[in-house]
């Protein structure tokens, strides 16, 4: 196929017969969000490279591998960004966010780029929702995050999505950790990939998500950091534990999260399912304490996590959760010659003003051909619009379920008034018929 007509690999369009599903995810999570006191921040797409070297961390696979970096005309090392939290911390000190009243809460929706093997669920370019809290260094913050997460899961109708909780302790327990890392990894070396054979001197973590299936397999023999926690951490986590037990918030305790970035300490969690095949995390976040401090901003301890939007809209259809239907056309005007386009013009407006949908056609089609057209989109009612009705001031409206016809004026408020009642009559019917429903459960 000609390049020009084919997306770039790892990409994906979204058509409209699926946007109302983004859409409905969409609001659900910005909705939630929102309840919790969360306000939309919007960064760039790029970033100057070096945040993401320091911001995601420079021995990470995202770092190392899958970041689409370029020079710029400039001659600036550009990089589209891989994920959000290094950019909105970075908005959140450029434009003083930091230094406003305490805590921070923004929350994040867009698209991110990472050079990956796409396979189903992992895409180049993939959308990321997430929240960024600024602020609070304790337990009840990771659990305010963690409880929105769990919140929207909910909310789109979700089922055996499972929180999986870790600590990864902090710059004081990890250097004991990291020793007991590099001890069992270095009896392993020859086994490494080269990029873990490096890392084993720099940030032995990360061995434990590089995706060799070598390295993958070494990893899961290693060291737990749950035994390396100080007496703090230990606290902290058992802390997070029972905060999540009095919000009625199931978890399951997984020492093998340690989340693929840098910036993490501490609390770490990811929200899994089995049912997206080997991409497993619908989601995922943790605290990062050092963060906005090591991009130049003040000693501000945060906590966040960020969802993948394809991968939630996957499991929706996996699971047969319900969307709410595509917008559907109330009208569809069927109008016959020049005069007839106009007026179903002008009652379109209107209609559309009080928030109906309609259309009309734009295409000088036969009544017949507008007749499927209107078939084919779902329009609940059609009215034909010819000289004989403009003439006659009165037009039948027809409705295409049951295919009775009402007569109905041609003014926008004849035309109205007829819509609210027949609305009002199937709301009435919709009720009639699910109290039916109930009795006939309950006999
Ligand atoms: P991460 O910070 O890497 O854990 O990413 C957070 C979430 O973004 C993951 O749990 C996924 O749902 C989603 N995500 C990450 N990478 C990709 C990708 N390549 N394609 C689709 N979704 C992704």
């Amino acid at each position: 196929m000609a390049i020009i007509t084919t997306k770039p690999k790892g990409t994906q369009d979204l058509l409209p017969a699926d946007s109302h599903k983004w859409q409905f995810v969409e609001s659900v999570v910005t909705e939630e969000a929102k309840k919790s006191g969360f306000s939309m921040l919007r960064t760039p797409m790029f970033e100057h490279t070096e945040l993401f070297l320091r911001g995601v961390g420079d021995t990470t696979d995202i770092v190392n591998k899958e970041m689409y970096t370029f020079l710029d005309k400039g001659d600036r090392s550009i990089t589209l960004r891989p994920e959000g939290t290094a950019g909105a911390l970075r908005a959140a000190i450029e434009n003083g966010l930091v230094h406003e009243a305490l805590p921070v809460r923004i929350y994040y929706l867009g698209p991110c780029f990472r050079y990956e093997k796409p396979q189903a669920g992992r895409f180049r370019q993939f959308h990321q929702f997430g929240v960024e809290l600024l602020g609070p260094a304790g337990y009840a913050a990771d659990c305010e995050t963690m409880s929105l997460g769990v919140r929207i899961l909910r909310r789109l109708g979700l089922q055996n999505v499972s929180l999986q909780i870790n600590s990864i302790g902090c710059k004081n327990c990890r250097a004991d950790y990291q020793a007991a890392l590099v001890a069992y990894f270095d009896q392993h070396k020859d086994q490494l990939c080269e990029t873990c054979i490096e890392r084993l001197g720099k940030n032995p973590m990360r061995i434990l998500d590089c995706k060799c299936p070598t390295c993958q397999a070494l990893a899961k023999d290693a060291p737990t950091n749950l035994e390396y926690l100080c007496d703090d951490c230990k606290t902290e986590f058992e802390h997070v534990k029972s905060q999540l037990q009095a919000l009625q918030i199931p978890y399951v305790i997984n020492e093998r999260i340690v989340r693929g970035l840098d910036y993490y300490t501490r609390t770490v969690f990811e929200f899994v399912t089995g049912e997206l095949g080997a991409q497993s995390a619908v989601g995922g976040g943790g605290r990062y304490n050092g963060l906005v401090a090591d991009l130049g901003g003040p000693d501000l301890p945060g906590v966040g996590f960020a969802m993948g939007m394809e991968r939630l809209v996957m499991l929706m259809e996996k699971q047969n959760a319900p969307f709410p239907e595509k917008e559907v056309c109330e009208v569809c005007f069927i109008p016959m010659g020049e005069q007839a386009v106009q007026k179903s013009a002008v009652l379109a407006a209107r209609l559309r003003e009080e928030g109906f949908a309609a259309e009309y056609d734009l295409m000088g089609r036969s009544v017949k051909a507008q007749m499927k057209y209107a078939n084919r989109i779902g329009a609940k009612y059609t009215l034909v619009l010819g000289d004989n009705e403009l003439a006659a001031g009165q037009a039948n409206l027809k409705d295409m379920a049951g295919g009775e016809e009402t007569a109905v004026p041609l003014t926008e408020e004849g035309l109205l008034e007829v819509l609210y009642q027949k609305n009002i009559d199937r709301m009435f019917g919709d009720i009639a018929e699910a109290a039916e429903q109930m009795n006939s459960q309950g006999e």
